[in-house]
């Protein structure tokens, strides 16, 4: 099988995990708010318009520097015990500049320890078909984490590494300015909301955060070992595209 229909295939594969019923060449998908198990995905009409993912060709000099700023202010972080522990480098975040839409993790794990680049692992990869589910690509937004280094044995960071990093975080969204957070799993989505609650409990509702929407769903990790879940992501992500698209959802 070629490249191409290899992709294909996998696509089809997932869009039928979460659900996806059949495929039509129309895009009338792309204006249904109710989306739902009956969703019809076309795969050869132009991909669904979502305002600002175009912003993608011109991010402003301007927030490209305010990041490298940011990046540079971490430095080679010594705030806090991580950078004794084993931590190979620092995973700033990845993605267009100008993103409507932001990814917020917990903390890299071994690959992106090694890459330097937040979610590039199994986890990784179902995030980025998560993306793709609905009508963007991982260059279209941004992608980062709470904490910037790995915690050992991916152990949850503690309040004291979470204190000195999550500043960074809150700079990088407050520079970017995306229209939608995704909160992904238990852990970013308490450290953001400051919220004692699972994530079972915070997801179904949008949030304001920041000058944002905020989306808490279940982590791309979690989904992995409990597929069953996937119906809460699809429904999480279908309210996430209509928040793209400027819809009220509550
Ligand atoms: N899990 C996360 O929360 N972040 C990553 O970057 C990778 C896995």
């Amino acid at each position: 099988m070629s490249d191409h229909r290899e992709q294909l295939a996998e696509h089809l594969k997932f869009f039928g995990e979460l659900g996806v019923a059949g495929f039509r060449k129309d895009a009338v998908w792309s204006a249904r708010a109710d989306g739902g198990a009956d969703l019809k995905v076309s795969l050869d009409a132009p991909a669904p318009h979502i305002p600002g993912a175009d912003r993608q060709a011109g991010p402003t000099p301007d927030t490209v520097a305010q990041l490298a700023a940011i990046r540079e202010d971490i430095g080679d972080c010594v705030r806090c015990k991580l950078c004794l522990l084993g931590r190979k480098q620092i995973v700033f975040g990845v993605g267009n500049p100008n993103a409507d839409l932001m990814f917020v993790g917990e903390a890299p794990g071994r690959d992106e320890d090694i890459q330097g680049i937040p979610f590039v692992g199994r986890a990784g990869q179902k995030l980025t078909q998560i993306i793709e589910a609905i009508g963007l690509t991982r260059g279209d937004v941004y992608i980062a984490n709470v904490i910037k280094c790995r915690p050992p044995e991916n152990r949850n960071p503690e309040p004291d590494e979470v204190e000195q990093c999550e500043p960074f975080l809150f700079r990088q969204i407050d520079t970017i300015k995306p229209k939608v957070i995704v909160a992904l799993g238990t852990f970013a989505a308490k450290s953001l909301l400051k919220s004692t609650d699972s994530i079972s409990r915070l997801r179904g509702r949008v949030y304001d955060y920041r000058g944002a929407k905020l989306v808490p769903t279940f982590h791309p990790a979690f989904l992995l070992r409990n597929p069953a879940c996937r119906r809460e992501v699809w429904e999480d992500m279908k309210k996430v595209r209509a928040l793209l698209n400027g819809e009220d959802v509550a």
